[in-house]
């Protein structure tokens, strides 16, 4: 009895199914439609929420993109479900269970905990899995019902890989059960196999370096993957946390999954690390890339966005060879949770999944404590009312933490003793947000959801290598923020409407005057108007005038060292150093080790001097209240100007 109701509910699911998916009707006796469904790079999102604005999002969160998932297993005939990593860092959660409730013998980690929840078959480590240490990861890993997989971490390297002792196992062959086109079950062994960027050797140095050992990832491969063929794997399919990169292999790349696809043995391949999303046309034109038939040197692929923003599908049609298993079809595709309508407004396109929010219920609602509750103190009030005026305690305190997490991230690198100079623009400085759009911490207390407003982009941090000449170029470029004053001339208007501010880069670790009598150099897109014009003058470093020919790293983010705003020294080509974290971490990661910081702008540029001129400009009403604290301008009230914003003047 029991089979024939089961026989009757599988045809009236194929049926049904059938008519959505090809894949299962053409499905006969000894042919299988297997789903293999992908998370990546989570990052400890499981709540739709936006923990850093403390607002919900519909565009995050595994709660919803397990309802993806209970969808497609209650339709398909076959599924699997498999995480590709990054999955216990990158939000507040992430932040308060690692730096205040701890891992403790027996604690369970929230993301296993959801995780464990959608019910996971295998999971495989990201970079970010080692950002807490190998003691905090192997606790979390412990909670979970389903295998970790990574085969080239090693706590003792051999000969080579398969002579690894690595710190998880490096693959699992996981005896799977499908059902075939006729409804009879077979058992089918897939094997799994996880890799990880091997630069985690260098981002996470201070918990890696005499614990474990990186390896190649294609060499790794080419390795193990004939092993687990040895051992009986009817297919394989790679988890590769690294992004869609170079067709060529080199030594230690940190984005292989195009050389990996090209493995021997290799069926299909789950990719991520990039946070994008495939099949998409983000990878149109790539070698060996089809983004049309979702493939990767012939074979498929998929990545599943980010933060749960998708879920990463890969159909795959089995057909029954001996005793073995081939691959006669397939598909791929990438799922979302939401859409983005013309207004840039946001519309949910599934619901949550409620077993999985009450899983991890209590460590969201702490977490919403956590991240309203002070994590450091200020000495100093964090404002950005004078950032575009005045060195400001908003951008210093930016510049800072860049500076401090750069140094770490250049040692051991050919970098390491060149000078850092760190660059940062005022995000929030009014404008076309208005007059209440600023940065403003009092002294005191700060709290991890003040830092969104300290840095509103989720931007990664980058490192760049210019020389002196760039950096004043760079300079040059940012001071087109301002209109050109004639000397002498009488409440002019300072700053360009055309100008936003987050191009006005101030550099940290140089001093220099910024000479409004001279044209800019560069127009607000960037482009060279006045190739003779120098507003920078004065620019010096330790003390000396800048060596035009002299090397220096620049700590900035990835918008602007990838050519954003079209900085001098910063079209994609000067970048050495692309890291895994956000600014907005580096910035909250400082304030805790730090407890207590000094964000203290140091007026390390100014306004030249220009006799009896002033000029005016506008802020935020609530600017008065600190207008004693602004060092190195000459700045009073003068009344109230347009759309509530206040006017102040400036002698030069
Ligand atoms: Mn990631
Ligand atoms: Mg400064």
């Amino acid at each position: 009895m029991t089979h024939l109701i089961s026989r009757r509910t599988f045809l009236a699911t194929t049926a049904t199914f059938a008519a959505m998916h090809p894949f299962s009707l053409r499905a006969s006796t000894n042919q299988a439609h297997l789903r293999i469904m992908e998370t990546t790079d989570l990052h400890v999102h499981v709540f739709p929420y936006d923990y850093y604005a403390d607002k919900p999002r519909d565009t995050v969160g595994l709660s919803r993109t397990a309802s993806i998932i209970e969808s497609i297993r209650a339709e398909a005939t076959n599924s699997m479900l498999i995480d590709n990593g990054d999955f216990l860092q990158g939000n507040p959660m992430g932040d308060y269970i690692a730096y205040e409730r701890g891992m403790k013998e027996g604690d369970e980690h929230p993301i296993i905990t959801a995780m464990n929840t959608v019910g996971f078959d295998a999971a495989t480590l990201g970079n970010h899995e080692f950002n807490y240490g190998l003691d905090f990861l192997m606790k979390s890993l412990a909670g979970a019902n389903f295998p970790v997989v990574c085969a080239n971490v090693s706590k003792e390297q051999g000969a080579d890989a398969a002579a690894d002792t690595t710190l998880v196992p490096p693959f699992v062959i996981l005896d799977h059960t499908v059902t075939d086109g006729a409804g009879e079950s077979h058992p089918i062994k897939v094997g799994l196999i996880g890799f990880v960027p091997p630069q985690i050797m260098n981002w996470d140095r201070r918990h890696l370096e005499g614990n474990v050992q990186a390896r190649d990832i294609v060499d790794t491969a080419k390795t193990l993957v004939p092993l687990m063929k040895e051992q009986g794997a009817d297919i394989i399919i790679a988890l590769s946390h690294s992004g869609i990169g170079a067709a060529d292999h080199s030594d230690g790349m940190e984005n292989a999954s195009v050389p990996l696809a090209a493995v021997d043995g290799i069926d299909a391949i789950l990719t991520g690390h990039h946070h994008q999303v495939f099949p998409s046309p983000t990878y149109a034109d790539m070698p060996a890339v089809d983004v049309e038939n979702g493939t990767i040197h012939g074979k498929p692929a998929a990545m599943g966005g980010f933060w749960g923003s998708h879920l990463g599908v890969i159909d795959l049609m089995l057909e029954r060879d001996g005793s073995s298993w081939r691959i006669t079809g397939h598909g791929s595709e990438a799922r979302p949770i939401s859409k983005r309508n013309e207004d840039r407004s946001v519309t949910a396109l599934v619901e949550d999944q409620q077993a999985v929010l009450d899983s991890v219920q209590a460590e969201h609602d702490a977490t919403l404590a956590y991240v309203r509750r002070a994590v450091g103190k200020t000495d100093a009030p964090l404002h950005s009312y004078f950032a575009l005026v005045a060195d400001d305690p908003s951008v210093q305190i930016v510049s800072i933490a860049q500076s401090w997490y750069i140094a770490q991230m250049m040692q051991g690198t050919e970098y390491e003793g060149l000078p850092i100079l760190s660059a940062a623009a005022p995000f929030k400085a009014g404008g076309r947000g208005g007059p209440e759009y600023f940065t403003d911490v009092p002294k005191g207390d700060v709290a991890i959801k003040n830092v969104s407003d300290l840095y509103l982009y989720p931007n990664t941090a980058r490192a760049v290598l210019v020389t002196g000449a760039e950096v004043k170029d760079w300079l040059e470029r940012s001071a087109g923020m301002f209109n050109q004053v004639e000397p002498g001339s009488t409440d002019a208007p300072l700053l360009n409407p055309d100008f936003p501010s987050y191009n006005f880069d101030v550099m940290d670790g140089v001093t220099y005057q910024i000479d409004l009598s001279q044209p800019s150099k560069f127009d607000p897109k960037g482009e060279l108007i006045n190739a003779d014009a120098n507003r920078i003058v004065d620019l010096k470093f330790n003390g000396e005038p800048i060596d035009p020919k002299a090397q220096f790293i620049i700590a900035t983010n990835n918008y602007r060292a990838g050519g954003g705003g079209n900085f001098p020294g910063a079209k994609g080509d000067t970048v050495v150093f692309e890291a895994p974290d956000t600014n907005r971490d580096v910035i909250v990661r400082y304030i805790v080790e730090q407890g207590m910081i000094s964000p203290r702008a140091d007026a390390n540029w100014s306004f030249a001097p220009l006799d009896d001129t002033t000029v005016l400009f506008e802020t935020g009403p609530k600017a008065a209240d600190y207008i004693d604290d602004v060092k190195g301008v000459d700045i009073a009230p003068a009344g109230d100007g347009p759309d509530g914003f206040a006017q102040f003047r400036i002698s030069l």
